[in-house]
């Protein structure tokens, strides 16, 4: 039984015989609040008349099914998701008269009333293989057609696909419909509808290749949140910075940005009609780093236009590189078109670092995975996928020069628009343009898995100079492989208080040991540092003494990303049980205040909060505590008003308060009792010490249900689920647990803010039943809830704060005997690691 799943072995086989000339979808909206109706006409051609193939369709009632003008019987054609085609003409015509269900889970045709004025909005997801939740389909990306929608509405809403929304037409009881014109030729998960009760304003972009209208669209209750200056200004610069970089035309039209509720992901490319997450309309402050973020999902969305949508890769075997690429062109964008022209120190300080946890855990794989089918694409849509991909073809890009990079992308484009490409295509394009072979190098960069350790190997003359330097490269046990890396090297010197280049400049990495001759004779720096400029993707190592000059002097280096280099390696070292958890919570503390990069003033407090409650060793915890949350308040009194730091050091010290004192600071804040100068308690920051005092057993449901009062909006709905969850009572977290654990009909993005909530350090008595129910539950979870949802609480419910050889013993013991899906299991080995990283750093700590 093929369930939701498809074989590229089928789809091989399907696309070999099928070419789809149109659909013609018919959406009625007026049917009621559980399903909508759903009419698809699909025109087809086969190679080989007399064959037989099939459609799909999930979870729909299937009223009719003609081929060819022959009526097929629903209850012997439709089953298992699919409806069965047999002896198919040269030419034919499917007609599918269903009726299709909305969903809560983000997936398909998602419905949402929004809490604070009832109105109803609904959006589509399709990606991977949702479309066929919404219209019969041939659900794979080779596939590629035009389709014509006509959509039925109250006529009050606004509709949106593809092709630019066309006049309604009135029907009866104040119903309307939309017919939209053919789109261009384009995959099925590309495809959208976005309907309801939208605010709608429209600009143009005037371009070189000629104008673009630019759509935004939000819910009613978010309009004076929709910072449209801004984001219609980033969305300019893009176009102008992509048009010009990739030398081809937008090629579909118009271009819509929708802002929708209870997004899974960040975003996601639907041809001219892109959904995100309206959490990026924040209603409170946020730091430079949710803008820059915003930045990117915006630019990465757009470089999925040309990279993506117009060509498109043939299976999912090639998703890495289409990811990969938009995330290496949103921040190339970025640093070159927009305010946010230190976008690569952010990657470094964030994205980067979450490829880099990806990539060592027993789970990891190669950047091109192996997806021989849906449910592997699933499982491997990871970090590896974006964050190690795009640092990888960052490399690409320094390894064989940005102008041949760009040269070979355009003869792709140019190649490909509107069909489909592998990447062999787009490797012959770019050894084309640049003269390099690249087979050894995607070879050894995308076929295997793990990350490599770049240190410094040298000897010193009598005079202070190097007699030899070497760059020594290794690998995991489990992942030998050594790889070509092109490096920058930086020599910096303490020159009056501040640590000043002297040098850099960049080598190429070969084998276990790269000898660098150009460094004998010259003086040592007091900080050598490996990888300069960031170009290629592995963990770098400090010698002695540049480690004491950077553990010493951080805040004296005013290079942002070299900076970043630094905290990467430190917080590495930290994981790796190289550097005692207290010397990194020390090391944030003495620098963090000082740190000029938006995104390293963000993240590392997070990772610091890590490192205090997973890494210190269980005797030197409380004082560790202690010594984080009087540090955090002496940050926030020092930080400048109006400050990022001021605001993160915040929303941290509201986290980490346990202390009598710190419990009555935030009381203190709430109330308004004490206030610092440019920190306003807005809702959101309100919702940051209200769930503080949860957690701490300060605050109960009374006081949660007197802020929810105060915020009847989705937003305040998901804050309230997540305050509740923190909560450290026996009750609380068995209402957590049957939300999330239990029920599937909590909506998916209030159970991700309860699950996220949930496992919290310093709750051992509270949290204790469910460690063994974790490991029962996690037997069926699967089937139980779901993929996209069972992976969210395998993942974040795993009982890390319980971390102890026992735990470990009981995760090998289910990890053999469980009956649980593969899929499932991935999280279990997940969790189970980070548990054995946290007992070997807190080893290291007690040292
Ligand atoms: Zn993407």
């Amino acid at each position: 039984m093929p369930g939701t799943n498809l074989t590229r072995a089928e789809a091989t086989a399907r696309a070999a015989i099928l070419d789809v000339l149109s659909y013609d979808i018919d959406l009625d909206l007026t049917t009621g609040s559980e399903t909508f109706g759903s009419t698809t006409t699909i025109t087809f051609t086969s190679a080989e008349p007399g064959a037989s193939t099939f459609a799909d369709l999930v979870d729909a009632t299937v009223h009719e099914i003609t081929l060819n003008g022959v009526s097929l019987d629903p209850a012997v054609a439709y089953a298992d998701s699919r409806i069965q085609l047999d002896d198919l003409a040269a030419e034919n015509v499917l007609v599918v008269k269903a009726d299709c269900t909305y969903s809560h889970t983000g997936e398909g045709l998602h419905r949402f009333v929004d809490p604070a004025d009832d109105r109803v909005y609904l959006y589509s997801q399709f990606e991977v293989p949702d479309a066929r939740r919404v219209y019969t389909t041939f659900e794979q990306p080779d596939l590629k057609s035009v389709f014509t929608f006509h959509v039925t509405a109250p006529e009050s809403w606004k509709v949106v696909s593809n092709s630019p929304s066309p006049e309604p037409k009135a029907l009866d009881d104040a119903r309307a419909t939309w017919d939209f014109e053919p789109t261009k030729k384009m995959s099925t998960y590309i495809t959208a509808l976005i309907a309801g009760e939208y605010h709608e304003v429209q600009d143009v972009y005037e371009g070189k290749f000629g104008t673009i209208p630019l759509g935004h669209y939000c819910r009613q209750s978010l309009v004076p949140y929709l910072d449209r200056d801004e984001v219609v200004k980033i969305t300019k610069q893009g176009f102008e910075f992509f048009e010009d970089a990739f030398d081809f035309p937008y090629p579909f039209g118009k271009y819509d940005q929708l802002y929708v509720p209870e997004y899974n992901m960040g975003a996601m490319e639907n041809a001219g009609a892109i959904t995100l997450r309206d959490e990026y309309l924040p209603r409170s402050k946020q730091p430079r780093s949710f803008y820059d973020f915003r930045a990117s999902v915006i630019l990465h969305e757009m470089a999925h236009m040309w990279f993506g949508d117009l060509v498109t890769m043939r299976w999912w075997d090639d998703l890495w590189l289409n990811e990969s690429f938009a995330e290496w062109a949103c921040y190339h964008a970025q640093a070159n078109a927009t305010e946010f022209t230190d976008a690569w120190t952010g990657f470094t300080n964030a994205r980067k670092q979450t490829g880099y946890r990806q990539d060592q855990l027993p789970t990891t794989h190669p950047i091109a995975a192996d997806n021989y089918d849906l449910q592997a694409v699933e499982v491997n849509f990871d970090m590896i996928t974006y964050a190690k991909g795009a640092s990888v073809l960052k490399q690409l890009v320094a390894w064989v020069g940005l102008e041949p990079f760009l040269e070979g992308l355009k003869a792709y484009f140019k190649e490909f628009a509107f069909g489909n490409s592998e990447f062999k295509d787009l490797l012959r394009h770019l050894e084309a343009a640049s003269g390099r072979e690249l087979q050894g190098w995607a070879q050894e960069w995308l076929q295997t898995s793990g990350v490599n350790t770049l240190a410094p190997e040298f000897t010193l003359a009598e005079d202070g100079t190097y007699a030899s330097f070497a760059v020594r490269q290794s690998a995991a046990a489990d992942y030998p492989t050594l790889r070509r890396h092109r490096i920058g090297l930086g020599l910096y010197d303490l020159v009056d208080g501040a640590l000043v280049r002297r040098d850099a400049f960049e080598i190429d990495v070969t084998g276990e040991l790269t000898d660098v001759a150009k460094l004998a004779g010259v003086k040592q720096p007091d900080l050598l540092l490996l990888n300069e400029g960031d170009l290629t993707y592995a963990k770098i190592r400090l010698d002695e003494r540049s480690l004491a000059t950077a553990l010493e002097s951080l805040s004296a280096l005013d290079d942002s990303l070299s900076r970043a280099l630094i905290w990467g390696a430190a917080w590495d070292m930290t994981r790796d049980a190289e550097m005692r958890a207290s010397d990194f919570v020390e090391l944030v503390l003495a620098n963090i205040g000082q740190e000029t990069d938006s995104w390293g003033v963000t993240r590392i407090p997070v990772f610091a909060a890590q490192a205090v409650g997973s890494f210190s060793a269980p005797a030197n915890r409380d004082a560790l505590k202690a010594r984080w949350e009087s540090g955090l308040k002496a940050l926030l009194e020092a930080a400048a008003p109006s400050s990022d730091h001021q605001l993160t050091f915040a929303r941290t010290y509201a986290s980490a308060a346990r202390s009598e004192a710190a419990i009555a600071d935030l009381q203190a804040l709430l109330a308004g009792e004490v206030t610092y100068d440019g920190l306003d308690i807005d809702q959101d920051l309100r919702w940051a010490l209200v769930t503080g005092l949860a957690a701490s057993g300060t605050f109960g449901e009374a006081e949660i249900d007197a802020e929810l009062g105060r915020d009847n909006t989705i937003s305040g709905k998901e804050k309230a689920a997540a305050a509740r969850a923190a909560q450290p009572s026996a009750e609380a977290k068995e209402a957590a647990w049957d939300s999330v654990v239990v029920r599937t009909d909590v909506a998916n993005e209030t159970a991700r803010s309860i699950v996220f909530s949930f496992q919290r350090g310093g709750q051992d008595e509270a949290l204790a039943p469910f460690v063994d129910r974790y490991f029962e539950a996690a037997d069926t979870l699967w089937d139980h809830l779901g993929t996209h949802r069972a992976s969210v609480v395998l993942e974040h419910i795993f009982p890390k704060p319980a971390a102890s050889p026992e735990l470990l013993a009981k995760a090998d013991t289910w990890l053999e005997t469980s009956p649980a899906a593969p899929a499932a299991k991935r999280y279990v080995r997940e969790g189970r690691d980070e548990v054995a990283r946290a007992l070997a750093a807190q080893e290291r700590d007690a040292q």
